[in-house]
C-alpha cells in the first residue's frame, strides 16, 4: 500500500489515495503525454468528454481572445456578446423543437442538472401547478455528484452514503436488454413498453406531484452504453406529455455530437412534438478545454416564467463566464466545420465511428467479454466470469479497473465501472474517443484492449 501519511501525500485531494497519477503534461489528437514521457491514445476521451481531440489551438486562441477582453462579469449587471451569440447558435444546433427557447449556462454537468431540476419545479408552480414537485427518474442512472442531482441518480456505489443528507422521489426501471426482467425475442419492442408503463404508474402514484421526469437516452457511466429499445422514448416521452410531467434528458455525455447525432434523442424523437422539454448538456459541449454545461429549455419552459413572475429564481457566480462560452462556441463551429457529429456516426460507412463499432465487436471473442453494446462513439464492453450464465466477476476482484491499469500500461486510457449488474455487482468499461481517432489507432488500441483483457483474466 503506498504511504499515505501526511509527509509523503500530495497536497491534492485526489480522488484516491491507494492510486498513483501519472501527471498529465499535454495533449494532442487522441494523445496525451505524461512528465515521464509516456504517451496514452485517450480511448474514453477522458470520462467522454472529448470530441474534438486534444490541444486545438484555435480553442485556446478564442480562449486568449476572450480573456485578453473581458474576463468575466456578473450575470445580475451584464449580459455579453459571447454569451448571447453562443446561446443562439446552441438553440439552432439543439434544432426546431428549441426554436425562441433559452439557454442557461453553468460550468458542467452537476450543477447543469441542478438548474434543470429547479427550473422544472419553477415552471410548474408559474402555470399553477404548486403541488408538482417531485422529479422521477431511473434505477441504475447517473447524473451527477451534488446532492439534487444524487438524488435523481440512481447509481448505488455513490449515491449510497449519502442517502441521508438526500431528497428521494421514485426511481423506475430502465431497459438493460442483456440483462432484462422481460422477454426481449421480439426485438425488445415489448420490454420498451412494459418500461414506459412503469413510468405512467409512478406518476399515478404521486398524485399529482410529479414535476418532471429526467433520463439518459443512452445510459453512460452506470449501465454503460446501453441503447433504448424501439419505442421506448416515444413512449415515455407521451407519457409525459399526457401527464403534464416535463421530459428532461440528460445528455450531458451523450450530447454535442457524441453519439452521431446532435443529441442522441434525436436517433429517436426526431425534432418533433415529443421532443424533450429540457435538454442537459456538458462534457462535450467544451470536449473538456473549459468547465462549461448547458440547460437547454424549450419556449414552452421559457415562456412560463417570462410570462409569469418574470425571473428564474437561480444562479451561480460563474454561470456563463465569457472564457468557458468563448471556448464552448469555439469547439461548436469546430465540430461543425470538421464534420465532427457526422464522424461520430456509427451507422454511415467509412467514419471513424463505423469503424470503432466494427473493431469492437472482436472484443466478443474474449473469454470475459459479456456485451458489447453502443452507439455513435459512445461504446461498453461489459466483463462477464461465465458467458452462457452471464454471470459477474466478484466485485472485489475489481475486473474493470485492472483491465483499465493493464491497458494504460500500454498506453490505452478507457473508463472503468462496476455495478451494471445491480449497482455492486457487474464491470464494464465505457469507451468515447474523440472523433479525430484514425482507423490505424482504433485498431492498435483495441488489439491493446484484447491483450489487456487477456492479461488480468
Ligand atoms: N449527467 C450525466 C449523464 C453524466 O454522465 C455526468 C457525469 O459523468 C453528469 C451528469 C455530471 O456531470 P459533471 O461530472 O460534469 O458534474
Amino acid at each position: 500500500m503506498p504511504d499515505s501519511t501526511a509527509s509523503a501525500r500530495s497536497a491534492v485531494l485526489r480522488r484516491s489515495f491507494r492510486k498513483s497519477f501519472p501527471a498529465a503534461v499535454r495533449g494532442e489528437g487522441v494523445y496525451v503525454w505524461d512528465a515521464e514521457g509516456h504517451r496514452y491514445l485517450d480511448l474514453s476521451g477522458s470520462a467522454a468528454v472529448n470530441l474534438i481531440g486534444h490541444g486545438v489551438p484555435k480553442i485556446s486562441a478564442a480562449m486568449a481572445e476572450q480573456a485578453k477582453l473581458l474576463e468575466f462579469v456578473h450575470t445580475s449587471q451584464f449580459t455579453t456578446p459571447v454569451a448571447e451569440e453562443y446561446a443562439q447558435e446552441l438553440l439552432a444546433f439543439a434544432g426546431e423543437h428549441f426554436r425562441d427557447g433559452a439557454v442557461y449556462f453553468t460550468c458542467g454537468g452537476s450543477e447543469s442538472i441542478e438548474t434543470a431540476l429547479k427550473l422544472s419545479r419553477q415552471y410548474q408552480v408559474e402555470i399553477g401547478q404548486a403541488a408538482r414537485y417531485q422529479i422521477l427518474s431511473r434505477q441504475q442512472s447517473y447524473h451527477g455528484s451534488t446532492l439534487g442531482a444524487l438524488s435523481v441518480s440512481g447509481n448505488k456505489r455513490r449515491r449510497d452514503m449519502y442517502l441521508p443528507m438526500v431528497r428521494e422521489f421514485p426511481h423506475i426501471g430502465m431497459p438493460y436488454c442483456y440483462r432484462c426482467d422481460f422477454d426481449c425475442s421480439d426485438g425488445c419492442r415489448n420490454c420498451g413498453q412494459q418500461y414506459a408503463a412503469e413510468l405512467e404508474r409512478a406518476i399515478e402514484a404521486s398524485n399529482g406531484e410529479a414535476a418532471a421526469f429526467i433520463f439518459e437516452p443512452v445510459s453512460g457511466a452506470t449501465l454503460g452504453a446501453v441503447v433504448p429499445p424501439p419505442g421506448y422514448l416515444q413512449s415515455i416521452a407521451e407519457i409525459c406529455r399526457h401527464h403534464g410531467v416535463l421530459l428532461i434528458a440528460d445528455e450531458v455525455m451523450t450530447g454535442m455530437g457524441r453519439t452521431g447525432h446532435n443529441f442522441a434523442v434525436d436517433h429517436w424523437l426526431g425534432h418533433g412534438k415529443l421532443a424533450p422539454d429540457i435538454l442537459v448538456t456538458a462534457k462535450g459541449l467544451s470536449s473538456g478545454y473549459a468547465p462549461l454545461g448547458a440547460v437547454i429549455a424549450s419556449k414552452k419552459v421559457v415562456d412560463a416564467i417570462a410570462n409569469g413572475s418574470g425571473a428564474f429564481l437561480h444562479g451561480f457566480t460563474y454561470n456563463a463566464h465569457p472564457i468557458s462560452l468563448a471556448a464552448g462556441r469555439a469547439v461548436l463551429r469546430h465540430l461543425q466545420a470538421a464534420k465532427l457529429v457526422e464522424a461520430s456516426d456509427s451507422s454511415r460507412p467509412g467514419t471513424a465511428a463505423a469503424h470503432f463499432k466494427q473493431s469492437l465487436e472482436n472484443l466478443r471473442n474474449e473469454d470475459a467479454v459479456g456485451d458489447v453494446r453502443g452507439i455513435g462513439l459512445l461504446w461498453a464492453v461489459e466483463f462477464v466470469a461465465d458467458k452462457s450464465s452471464k454471470r459477474p466477476f466478484p466485485p472485489d476482484q475489481n475486473f474493470a479497473g485492472r483491465v483499465a491499469a493493464a491497458a494504460s500500461k500500454r498506453g490505452v486510457l478507457v473508463y472503468p465501472m462496476q455495478g451494471s449488474v445491480d449497482g455492486i455487482r457487474g464491470d464494464h468499461l465505457l469507451l468515447a474517443p474523440p472523433a479525430v481517432i484514425t482507423q490505424d489507432q482504433i485498431s492498435w488500441s483495441v488489439d491493446q484492449l484484447s491483450a489487456s483483457i487477456r492479461e488480468v483474466k
